[in-house]
């Protein structure tokens, strides 16, 4: 990727420059729905200003940007300190997805709420017996006239609470031996009786997700994505674009908290102790690297129209360091990085889940092997 501005990539780093300027959010407020509120607000913003999912078409409300100008848009979000988008799982998984596979109805309809922020999304994917093994799961469809009728268990969604649609695959056919024939993938409404939420408290004693318990619910035919019982494909578009984005939103993140933690360190006098500044200095170092390497994906996937496995490289390397950023917080900080409510010691817990969610390291290790590098399968 040729990260030369010309004039056109110019101007558009200095209009969002400007428009970051005045429209910078507030400080991030405590508690889980405040957070969530204070989130999807700045999702708001961000849609009025045209600068949520840049990078969509034009036909779908987006600004068309070029890669190179999406490459901007993170640069810029990151330099000037601002939050991510409230609804990431809607601009970077189920738009995306919809793009590729929905139909023009559903894309017609879905696409500028998401957009706009006003119908967050959540992702139904894992069962308790289905996590890295995504294609045993049991949640079932039955048809009935126009409608599909669910009936199963999801687990770990995160803001099923707060969502209006859910990326939901399940079960459309039981014979075929092979588990990922017959799935399909469906657009639910969460806002149905047939549904009940029951948060799970972590570690950090928020309940970002939920299991979801689904019985009788009821999805119309004109919901099915991709077709019925091709599935497995289209939730393959989503794990992709999932991997992808997470890693370059993400990279957005990880290079603040480094900034900060930087800071911490030099307002406590530690730059000058060499285990401090040796550790800084790597995850500098890893911070540009995952950079980089989201940009190489960037550009992989303007070749292909679609993110490649190689996203699992920008997952892996940022979900280790991150939590090597909240452990070494905890060695520049001490005691004060273990205060309940303090933002450092919600990341030393939170960071925990980094390696496990959207794809655990050792399954994303194999994907690279296998697919990335062409290894054998075990
Ligand atoms: C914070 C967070 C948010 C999440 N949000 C969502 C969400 O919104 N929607 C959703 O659907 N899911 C969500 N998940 C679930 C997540 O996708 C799963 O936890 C993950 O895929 C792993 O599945 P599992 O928990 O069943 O673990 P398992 O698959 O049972 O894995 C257990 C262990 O075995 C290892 N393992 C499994 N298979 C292999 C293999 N083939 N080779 C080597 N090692 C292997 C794993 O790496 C892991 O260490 C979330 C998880 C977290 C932590």
């Amino acid at each position: 990727m040729d990260l030369t501005f010309d004039e056109h990539e110019a101007a558009f780093r200095d209009e969002l420059r400007a428009w970051l300027e005045v429209n910078r959010p507030g400080p991030e407020p405590a508690g889980e729905d405040a957070r969530w509120a204070w989130r999807m607000d700045w999702h708001r913003r961000l849609a009025s200003g045209r600068w949520a999912g840049v990078h969509w078409p034009v036909e779908y409300g987006g600004r068309g940007a070029t890669y190179t100008q999406s490459a901007i848009f993170f640069e810029e979000l990151g330099r000037a300190g601002a939050p991510l988008p409230g609804d990431a799982l809607g601009l970077l998984l189920a738009g995306p997805t919809l793009m590729a596979w929905g139909s023009e109805e559903l894309r017609q309809r879905l696409l500028p709420t998401i957009l706009a922020g006003s119908e967050p999304w959540c992702q139904g994917f894992s069962e308790p017996d289905a996590g890295s093994d995504l294609a045993a799961l049991r949640t079932k469809a039955t048809r009935d006239g126009d409608e599909w009728v669910i009936e199963g268990q999801k687990v770990w969604t995160s803001n099923a609470q707060y969502a209006k649609w859910c990326m939901l695959i399940a079960r459309t056919g039981s014979d075929s031996p092979k588990k990922h024939h017959g799935l399909t993938y469906f657009v639910m409404d969460m806002e149905q009786p047939g549904l009940q939420i029951r948060p799970l408290r972590q570690i950090t004693g928020e309940s970002e997700f939920n299991e979801l318990f689904i019985e009788g619910a009821r999805v119309p035919h004109d919901h099915v994505v991709g077709g019925v019982g091709n599935g497995w494909k289209v939730t393959l578009t989503t794990l992709m674009n999932e991997r992808a984005g997470l890693g370059f939103f993400l990279q957005v993140r990880l290079r603040q908290q480094v900034d900060a933690l930087a800071a911490e360190a030099a307002a406590r006098g530690l730059l000058d102790d060499p285990r401090v500044a040796d550790r800084l200095g790597d995850l500098h170092m890893r911070a540009e690297a995952i950079r980089l390497t989201a940009y190489r994906g960037l550009t992989s996937t303007e070749k292909h129209g679609q993110p490649g496995p190689e996203g699992s490289v920008t997952k892996w390397m940022w979900s280790e360091a991150s939590q090597e950023l909240a452990q070494l917080a905890v060695d520049v900080l001490g005691p004060d990085a273990l205060v309940e409510g303090t933002a450092w010691a919600h990341e030393l817990l939170r960071s925990r889940g980094n390696s496990i969610e959207g794809g655990t390291t050792e399954v994303l290790k194999n994907i690279v092997a296998e697919r990335v590098l062409g290894l054998p399968r075990r």
